[in-house]
């Protein structure tokens, strides 16, 4: 199969999150199977690996009356070919999003992603489009290129990788930046709320639906997680499916990772420890290779339960323990955590800022990882973490739920510590049962083995993935 992603971003070339994880590894493992991928991404200024593209061809893009330049830049990668569109005006900027024309620029980008087909005369069986962003492709093909020849029978797919950020815009937008027809919008096919909703769209005219767990599929049809698109899911419910994320067994991998100070694997364990006391020194924690280390990483929002963390971290701290947090993000969420930053020298380390390298760390040398999120799609930290014989302590919901199974002592089953309640007492009450088998080395141990022995790779996902695409 031809398969085409269209996606905000892509590992190693440029990561806000878990979306970039996954565009940056499910392609390869296409390619692996025998199919054909190509990943089309915006060169964003603060994009690495530049010196490896080449010029391809340029064109025009028309937003409404907005005539605009499109330089396509391209590279190959493991097999995987990558298209970079340029513009100046709406990429070369820091960062990836939070820009007050975020919609003109993805609108700018979608069209920019549909001209290339036809540009480059790609052949296209399977155009996959990756959360709000890339949403508004399936309303423009179907609307605007579908009926031309070159762009016939191109199949959708569209994967929520979050809910939460739908491309919601003022209804204008339709007309006057896409160039549909008001009544798309006044019809309620682009509309939701009384606004202009790109999700919607996309949910409406793609052919097939994915979110990124089986349990964040049931859960995004339900009032207290679908964000309002609830109803809209509900009628393409024959359409949608739950395929749970995996992670690349090359960068996450506990034996070969360089960030590491020495590499390790289930059999030669008492490395960890050695990455431990190496992470402590580094943090500022007392080095003790004894005393259970708590690691979290995360985009500081509302939506991975910080809030719960704050509540508790007074009481976290009377325990013999140690916790470092990597996070960045929420300016609010950052103030909350500086506020406690000095109360607890050698005990608690708080790391405001985005660091892969420390990331690997913490995934490498703590005893335990927290992620207590509100929701969670899929989540690739708790996965990462159990890969480097980190146990994951979550809260029961989306792919934590179905990527963490929790620990039985008397059975010796099980890979981490869950809780169902979105409540800060619940999760203390895990991390308490989590120190007391930490305390016990037997029990410690098993869990260490049944995590790392977990398969979390891509390839039975990259199955259902081709098995889906073969379908329609
Ligand atoms: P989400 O996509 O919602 O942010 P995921 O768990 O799916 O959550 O993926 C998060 C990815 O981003 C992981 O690879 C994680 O290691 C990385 N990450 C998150 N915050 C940071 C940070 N402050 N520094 C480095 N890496 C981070």
């Amino acid at each position: 199969m031809k398969i085409v992603m269209a996606t905000s971003e892509c590992a190693p070339f440029i990561k806000s999150g878990g979306l970039a994880d996954v565009v940056g590894s499910l392609p390869q493992a296409f390619v692996e199977m025998g199919h054909d991928c190509t990943v089309v991404l915006p060169l964003y200024a603060d994009l690495k690996c530049r010196e490896d593209l080449e010029y391809v061809t340029s064109y025009d893009i028309y937003l409404g009356w907005r005539k605009k330049h499109c330089g396509v830049f391209t590279c190959e990668k493991n097999g995987v070919r990558f298209y970079f569109i340029d513009n100046e005006e709406y990429f070369k900027r820091p960062g990836l999003y939070g820009y007050d024309d975020d919609n003109l620029r993805y609108a700018y980008f979608d069209f920019a992603v549909l001209e290339l087909i036809s540009h480059l005369q790609l052949e296209v069986n399977i155009l996959h489009m990756h959360d709000w962003q890339t949403a508004m492709i399936a309303p423009l093909y179907r609307e605007k290129y579908s009926m031309h020849p070159y762009y016939a029978n191109i199949k959708l797919v569209f994967t929520i990788h979050n809910i939460a950020y739908q491309g919601k815009a003022a209804p204008s937008l339709v007309q006057s930046v896409f160039g549909l027809s008001e009544s798309l919008y006044t019809s309620g096919n682009l509309r939701n709320d009384d606004c202009f909703n790109m999700m919607k769209g996309a949910i409406l005219y793609s052919d097939i639906i994915t979110t990124v767990s089986p349990t964040y599929a049931q859960e995004i049809l339900t009032n207290e997680y679908g964000e309002g698109l609830q109803h809209i899911l509900e009628l393409r419910k024959g359409d949608l499916y739950g395929i749970l994320n995996g992670i690349d067994y090359v960068t996450n991998n506990p034996t070969t990772d360089p960030a590491l100070v020495e590499n390790f694997d289930l059999a030669t364990i008492e490395s960890k420890y050695v990455n431990k006391v190496a992470l402590q020194k580094e943090v500022g924690l007392v080095e003790d290779k004894d005393i259970p280390l708590i690691g979290i990483v995360t985009r500081l929002t509302w939506q991975k339960g910080v809030s719960l963390i704050l509540e508790q971290i007074h009481t976290l701290m009377e325990r013999d323990v140690q916790v470092v947090l990597l996070g960045a993000g929420d300016f609010e969420l950052e103030q909350q955590f500086n506020q406690i930053d000095w109360m607890y020298p050698g005990k608690l380390s708080l790391n405001m800022k985005y660091d892969f390298g420390l990331s690997c760390r913490i995934y490498g040398g703590c005893d335990m990882f927290l992620m207590p999120s509100l929701f969670e799609p899929c989540g690739l930290s708790q996965m990462m973490s159990m890969r480097y014989g980190t146990i994951p302590i979550v809260r029961e919901t989306g792919g934590l739920k179905d990527s963490v199974t929790p620990y039985n002592e008397f059975e010796k089953t099980g890979t981490g510590f869950s809780f169902t309640n979105y409540n800060s007492y619940d999760m203390m009450h895990v991390i308490d049962y989590a120190l007391e088998m930490y305390d016990d080395k037997d029990q410690w141990n098993s869990i260490i083995e049944n995590a790392m022995t977990t398969n979390l790779d891509w390839n039975e996902s990259a199955k259902t993935y081709i098995s889906i695409f073969e379908n329609i």
